[in-house]
C-alpha cells in the first residue's frame, strides 16, 4: 500500500506525493518553553517522530525542522507567559527559556525521538520575522495601533478554511492570542509585532523594528522560520489539534498573503490530545504530568511511548496510571521476547513485513503495526528471520526493543526451557493440566538460578525476570 496520510486542509486521507523528488520538508511546531512540558505535549512529538520514521521507511529523505518558542506567547489575560514564569521563579526570561529547552530536549532523548535536522529558536530569527512582516505591510494587509501591528484578517477571504468553522464572537473570545486593544478592527486580528508600550513598556525581550522597539507575536515566528528553512511552499506541517483554529490558521494567512502562493503547506497533520478522565491536561489547568512524574512512578519513558503507539494519533487518548502500568507490562514482554531471540538477523518474514507496511502506511496505524509485531514474535519463523523483521519494525516504532541483552538467559538453558514450554503447551492443549503444572515447576526450577521465571500472559508464556 502506498503511504496515505490524513490532511486536515482537505479533510481527506490522500496518497502522499512529495513536492520535490523524494526530499520531504517537515515542520513541527515546537514547545513554548516557559514551564515543564507535560505528557500531552510529548504525545504531539511522538506523533511527529512516528511520521518522520514512516516517511523514511518509505524511502523518503526528510528535512525536519522544529522551532523553540521563547518569545511572544501570551496567556488568556494577555500576559506574557515568560515574564510571569521569570517573576515566579526569580530568573530572567532568557534563563527560563534555556532551562525548559534543556528539559524538553532531554525528554525527547528519553522517548527515543530522533532530533530534528534543525532546531530554530524564535529569538535567533527576529530579523527574519521583521522581514516577513515588512512584506505583509507592503501588501497592505496590516494596520498599526498604539499598542501593536496587526494582521487584518478581513483581507484574507479564506481565513477560516483550515478550521472549517465561522469565526464568531464565541470562538474568538476563546482564543488565547486575542489581545485587548480597543483600536483593533476585528477581534480575530492577531499581533505581528507588539510595541514596548502600555503593559509591555518594561518587556524584557525587545528589538528595534520599523514599528518601534518591541517583540514579535507568536504566529509569525513559525511562518518566518519554516519558510526560511524549507522554502515558501513545503510538504508537511504538524502540531496538536488545538493549533488548527488559531496558530495554523494564522500561519496560513500570513504566509500566503506574503508570498501570494497557495497552499503554503501541502499536508497539514494534527495529533489528538492526551486527556485525563477529568478533562484536558494542560499547563494552565495545573494538572500537567511530566516525564519526571513517570520516573516517580518507576515507569520507563519508552513504556509511555508504547502506550501512545497503542492508540491512533487522531483519536483522543485518556491517561490513567492503570492503563500506563498495563502498557509497561506489555512493553516489557515485547522486549523480553526480543531478548530471547538468538542468532544474526537474516532475511525477514515477507508476509509480516507486508502487513506492517500496510498498517503504518494507512495514516500511521501504529496500533495495528504493534499487533503485527506481536504476532511475528509469537510465530514459528526462525529466530534469525524474526530478528530481521522486528528490527526493521522497531526502526519505525522507536521502542528500543533490543534493550534486553540476549545473554541474560544462557543459551543452553534457553534451549531446554523452550523445549519444556512447547511440551507444556501441548499438554495444556490436551487439557492435561496437572502434568502441565508439573512441567511449569520444572521450568521454574531451571530458570530460578539465572533469575528468571515463567510468566503466563494473555499473549502466552514468557520468560520474565524474577521480581
Ligand atoms: P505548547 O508548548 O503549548 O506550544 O505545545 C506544544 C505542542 O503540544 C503543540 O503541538 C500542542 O498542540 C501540543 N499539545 C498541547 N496539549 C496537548 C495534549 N494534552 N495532548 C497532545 N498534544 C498537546
Ligand atoms: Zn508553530
Amino acid at each position: 500500500m502506498p503511504l496515505q496520510l490524513y490532511n486536515t486542509r482537505t479533510r481527506a486521507s490522500e496518497v502522499f506525493q512529495p513536492l520535490h523528488d523524494a526530499q520531504v520538508g517537515l515542520y513541527t511546531c515546537g514547545p513554548t518553553v516557559y514551564s515543564s512540558p507535560h505528557l500531552g505535549n510529548y504525545r504531539s512529538y511522538v506523533f511527529a517522530d512516528t511520521l518522520k520514521r514512516v516517511l523514511r521507511f518509505n524511502g523518503l529523505a526528510v528535512t525536519h525542522v522544529v522551532n523553540i518558542t521563547d518569545v511572544g506567547h501570551l496567556n488568556a489575560r494577555g500576559e506574557d507567559k515568560f515574564e510571569r514564569s521569570a517573576a515566579g521563579e526569580g530568573h530572567t526570561v532568557w534563563d527560563i527559556a534555556e532551562k525548559y529547552t534543556a528539559e524538553f530536549k532531554n525528554a525527547l532523548e528519553a522517548l527515543n525521538i530522533i532530533p530534528p535536522d534543525r532546531w530554530m529558536k524564535a529569538t535567533d530569527h527576529v530579523p527574519d520575522q521583521i522581514a516577513l512582516i515588512e512584506r505583509l505591510v507592503a501588501k497592505g494587509v496590516t494596520y498599526e495601533t498604539e499598542q501593536a501591528l496587526y494582521f487584518d484578517v478581513a483581507t484574507f477571504p479564506t481565513y477560516t478554511a483550515l478550521a472549517g468553522q465561522a469565526l464568531d464572537e464565541k470562538t474568538v473570545a476563546a482564543r488565547e492570542d486575542v489581545v485587548a486593544d480597543s483600536a483593533k478592527r476585528n477581534a480575530a486580528d492577531f499581533a505581528l509585532w507588539f510595541k514596548r508600550v502600555g503593559k509591555f513598556k518594561d518587556h524584557a525581550m525587545h528589538w528595534p523594528s520599523p514599528w518601534g522597539e518591541g517583540f514579535p507575536g507568536w504566529h509569525i515566528e513559525c511562518s518566518a522560520m519554516s519558510m526560511k528553512a524549507l522554502g515558501e511552499q513545503f510538504d508537511l506541517h504538524t502540531g496538536g489539534i488545538d493549533h488548527i483554529p488559531v496558530h495554523h490558521t494564522n500561519e496560513i494567512a500570513q504566509s500566503e498573503a506574503a508570498t501570494g502562493k497557495a497552499p503554503f503547506v501541502n499536508v497539514w497533520m494534527h495529533g489528538e490530545f492526551l486527556v485525563l478522565p477529568s478533562g484536558r491536561m494542560g499547563k494552565s489547568e495545573g494538572n500537567a504530568l511530566t516525564i519526571a512524574t513517570l520516573a516517580e512512578h518507576g515507569l520507563d519513558p519508552l513504556a509511555y511511548r508504547f502506550f501512545l503507539l497503542q492508540a491512533h494519533y487522531r483519536q483522543p487518548l485518556t491517561f490513567s496510571w492503570d492503563a500506563l502500568e498495563a502498557a509497561a507490562k506489555g512493553y516489557r514482554n515485547l522486549c523480553l521476547r526480543m531478548g530471547l531471540l538468538r542468532g544474526k538477523p537474516k532475511i525477514g518474514c515477507a508476509e509480516f513485513e507486508r502487513e506492517f507496511r500496510d498498517a503504518v502506511n494507512d495514516d500511521l496505524n501504529t496500533a495495528k503495526a504493534l499487533a503485527v509485531l506481536q504476532r511475528l514474535l509469537k510465530s514459528t519463523y526462525p529466530d534469525e528471520a524474526k530478528l530481521e523483521s522486528a528490527r526493521t519494525f522497531d526502526a519505525v516504532l522507536g521502542l528500543k526493543l533490543d534493550r534486553v541483552a540476549p545473554v541474560e538467559v544462557p543459551d543452553a538453558l534457553l534451549k531446554t526451557v523452550r523445549a519444556h514450554i512447547e511440551a507444556r503447551e501441548a499438554l495444556r492443549a490436551k487439557r492435561q493440566f496437572a502434568k502441565a503444572d508439573g512441567l511449569r515447576n520444572q521450568i521454574n526450577a531451571d530458570l530460578a538460578p539465572a533469575g528468571f521465571v515463567l510468566e503466563d500472559t494473555e499473549n502466552g508464556p514468557v520468560i520474565a525476570p524474577k521480581r
